[in-house]
């Protein structure tokens, strides 16, 4: 198979990574994306500015490009119809797509599969709202079972009056009514998987959230050997069962060492962002070696890492502290090229390798209290 150019649905930060790492292997990048000047577009040899559904724009992007990816599953699964039956190879299919973005097909493959999930029904209407609070029970999460992301459209239910409420806000849209698990942690696991079935597993890693957003990720994650096997192995097979070609990442709740899935990401994700400095082969890499035909390699981490998420504060889009947190030499910045770092949007991350987990938190906690956000200089002359 031989790839020149890659197309790349959707324009964020992963999107920025993933194209810079298949810049410095030789590949030519195409992203769509209605935002211009993207964080990907910034950097990708072409931007091609439309929305998702514009099937026109989608079928340009498909012409431009010898393999399509994504690095979201919002985008619309007709889009990715629409590349197939054009004849476009897109990676991961449609197929694929159509699961992960869904959060009912999905759990529902999750368990077919033989792992174990928080306790969940569909809800569409008021009795089955009525069925769920009597069988799945309290307290609860309450999540649009398409479209949501960092947290965002899911409410935390307490009892049915605040069950009631949610599924109000939710204005008739299809909803999925989970258990609430009163988890000890939450891990990830991100493999990589080729056409050719090979297939490769990155460590297990912690995952602290903050509102619904990754805030921290701590590799190797705090388990037990047997359950970080454990969670690996579901990793795999859920990639395999799904036929995913492509990285992508499998969410877990750990509770009593018993493991959860919570949710499949069939790109690369957040808790991922630590293997561009601290593993030999870093999951964009992973990524761009599985659509493109290449050989998978086992990942193998240098030393201990901690990840931290820049997020917004909503107080101003100048980051500073930047100088003090780079005087630990093992700190590596990456900035999204984002203007407005609105109230936690993802903006920047910084990795730290340390002697062990201790000491890479220690130096990231450190380093994360130096930053903070004030108004930029043009925001200061709009207010004036
Ligand atoms: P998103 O697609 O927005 O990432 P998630 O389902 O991963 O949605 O939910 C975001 C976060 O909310 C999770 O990482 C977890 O911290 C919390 N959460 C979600 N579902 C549950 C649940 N059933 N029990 C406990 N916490 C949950
Ligand atoms: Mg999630």
């Amino acid at each position: 198979m031989d790839v020149e150019t890659i197309g790349i649905l959707g324009g964020g930060q992963l999107g920025r990574m993933l194209t810079l790492e298949a810049k410095r292997m030789g590949y030519r990048v195409v992203t769509l994306e209605p935002m211009p000047n993207s964080p990907c577009g910034q950097v990708a040899d072409e931007q091609i500015v439309a929305a998702y559904d514009d099937l026109r724009a989608i079928g340009e992007l498909g012409a431009r490009c010898d393999v399509v990816t994504y690095e979201f599953e919002n985008i619309p699964l007709d889009s990715v119809r629409a590349l197939e039956e054009d004849g476009r190879l897109v990676r991961p299919s449609g197929d694929v797509l159509r699961v992960a973005q869904d959060r009912i097909l999905e759990k529902n493959f999750v368990s077919a599969a033989g792992c174990a999930v928080a306790p969940f029904v569909a809800v569409t209407s008021p009795d089955e709202l009525e069925a769920a609070c009597a069988t799945v029970g309290f307290p609860a999460v309450i999540k649009t079972a398409r479209g949501g992301y960092d947290g965002k459209d899911q409410w935390v239910a307490r009892d049915r009056a605040a069950a009631i409420d949610a599924f109000q806000a939710a204005q008739g849209v299809p909803l999925i009514f989970e258990r609430f698990i009163a988890f000890d942690l939450e891990v990830s696991v991100i493999c990589a998987r080729g056409a050719d079935g090979a297939l490769v597993r990155f460590p297990v890693t912690e995952n602290q959230h903050d509102h619904g957003v990754l805030a921290t990720t701590i590799v190797p994650a705090r388990i037990a050997a047997s359950v970080a096997d454990r969670a690996a192995t579901m990793a795999a097979t859920i990639g395999e069962r799904l036929g995913i070609v492509g990285a992508y990442c499998v969410e877990f709740f750990v509770a009593d060492d018993e493991l959860y899935v919570n949710e499949i990401a069939p790109r690369v994700h957040n808790s991922g962002h630590y293997s561009i400095d601290a593993t030999q082969i870093s999951q964009y890499e992973a990524h761009v070696r599985a659509i493109c035909g290449l050989p998978l390699v086992e990942p193998k981490l240098f030393a201990p890492a901690v990840m931290i998420n820049i997020l917004g504060a909503g107080t101003g889009d100048r980051l500073v502290g930047v100088a003090p947190l780079l005087r630990d030499p093992d700190i590596r910045l990456h900035v999204y090229g984002k203007r407005h770092a609105a109230l936690r949007r993802k903006m920047a991350h910084f990795t730290v390798l340390g002697a062990s987990v201790d000491d890479a938190l220690g130096r990231a906690e450190a380093g994360r209290r130096e930053l903070t956000w004030i108004p930029s200089a043009s925001q200061e002359r709009a207010h004036r």
